[in-house]
């Protein structure tokens, strides 16, 4: 099979990627849009299947070191009175602990490290401007106007990804599920040494350690309407949505960082029916699947969608069967990850509007998703 592989995006997705297959000896290229190739600062949670995909890649113990272990989520009030404790599954190997806090600078700064080592060969600033396949190749014109020629180019360029609209016509939309994150970074109090979680009102509030020194809040909200929020007013907007608060969210509200470093997310899922290639052309990541983050799993899935690519093209004979075997074996475990975040979500959306389903069970339902990734990928 062809070893001259174009990824396009080198976020989570794409570094993973070029470094799995670098790792086997082929020789990955990267286009990244962004020219500074940079993360937004706040944190992310990598599972424990996420430290196993990334065991893979040689990454794990650099991500643990960086990071803040942890394996228990605390469930407080509103005024961050304890109300119960959940020791977290961990799905893989002992050596990890079942989650771990991390920043996202240093994460991508991790991925892109070992990709730049192994000698991936990265261009910056630039995006495809056209695509044109042949049944064993794919011309790709970019548009700095470098024109070249690949065995398979793989669209790792996130949820609005230009790969998805330019080879699949008809592809569905990201669509908004009625909630929004917002997310900051603070110093992290000694006693915040797992996750805990404040349940508002209308609101989930979360604490998440990321190291010795720093942690992240995030606030889930019902935005109805998905509106635009005005990046200079951030610092504002989020001061009102956490004023029911009491305790150290209390606190961290009224010293909130200025609106530059505050990050607002809507959620917007978004799940490609199979299959997920298109001659050769295949996604990866939020590219084909984006979720929202209730279960932390969207960076884990990107991880393990680029370990059980490699896996594919490496050990599946001919490329179509090589596609065909990877979408395979992600589809039903991606959608089951977007499923269940979603109903948590929804969970959270009806008990905020005074309407709390009957089998709500927010905690049981997490643990659940979290028990079946314990399966090999
Ligand atoms: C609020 C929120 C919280 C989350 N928390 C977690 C968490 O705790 N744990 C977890 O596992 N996941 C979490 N996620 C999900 C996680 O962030 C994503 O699943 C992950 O970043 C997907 O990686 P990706 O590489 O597919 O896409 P991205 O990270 O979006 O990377 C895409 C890359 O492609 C580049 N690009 C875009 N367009 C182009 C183009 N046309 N040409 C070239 N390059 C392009 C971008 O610049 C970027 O570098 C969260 C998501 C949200 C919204």
């Amino acid at each position: 099979m062809g070893k001259n592989i174009l990824i396009v995006g080198g976020g989570v997705a794409g570094l993973s990627l070029s470094i799995a297959l670098a790792r086997q000896g082929w020789q990955p290229r990267i286009v990244e849009a962004n020219p500074e190739w940079g993360v937004y600062g706040v944190g992310i949670i990598l599972q424990s299947n996420a430290l196993r995909a990334l065991d893979s890649l040689g990454l794990a113990e650099r991500c643990l070191e960086a990071g803040f272990p942890y394996s228990t989520t605390r469930y407080c009030d509103h005024n961050g009175v304890l109300v119960r404790e959940r020791t977290k599954p961990n799905l893989s190997n002992e050596r990890f602990a079942a989650s771990t806090g991390m920043l996202r600078p240093v994460l991508h700064q991790i991925l892109r490290d070992e990709a730049l080592r192994l000698g991936v060969e990265v261009r910056l600033g630039v995006k495809v401007q056209s695509l044109v396949q042949e049944p064993d190749r794919v011309h790709v014109t970019l548009d700095d106007g470098t024109a070249s020629c690949h065995d398979l180019v793989v669209g790792s360029d996130g949820l609005r990804s230009q790969i998805r609209n330019m080879v699949f016509p008809g592809h569905p939309e990201p669509l908004y599920m009625g909630q929004s994150c917002w997310r900051f970074t603070a110093a992290r109090p000694q006693d915040i040494t797992c996750a805990v979680m404040y349940r508002g009102a209308k609101t989930q509030a979360g604490l998440i350690p990321l190291n010795a020194q720093k942690m992240y809040l995030l606030l889930l909200v019902a935005e109805p309407g998905n509106p635009r929020m005005a990046r200079s007013k951030l610092r504002e907007l989020l001061a009102e949505r956490l004023s029911g608060y009491g305790g150290l969210i209390q606190e961290l509200a009224q010293d909130l960082p200025p609106s530059e470093a505050i990050v607002y997310s809507p959620l917007e899922p978004m799940l490609m029916p199979p299959p997920w290639h298109s001659g050769r052309v295949v996604l990866l990541g939020d590219a084909a699947h984006a979720t929202t983050p209730h279960t932390a799993q969207g960076a884990s899935m990107a991880f393990e969608d680029a370990v059980v690519l490699t896996e594919s093209l490496v050990h599946v004979d001919g490329m179509q069967n090589a596609l065909h075997s990877f979408t395979q074996r992600r589809y039903a475990r991606c959608r089951m990850i977007i499923e269940n975040s979603l109903q948590i979500g929804r969970w959270q959306l009806q008990a905020w509007d005074n309407r709390p389903d009957p089998n709500e069970d927010i905690v049981g339902l997490s643990t659940r998703t979290l028990e079946l990734l314990r399966e090999p990928i």
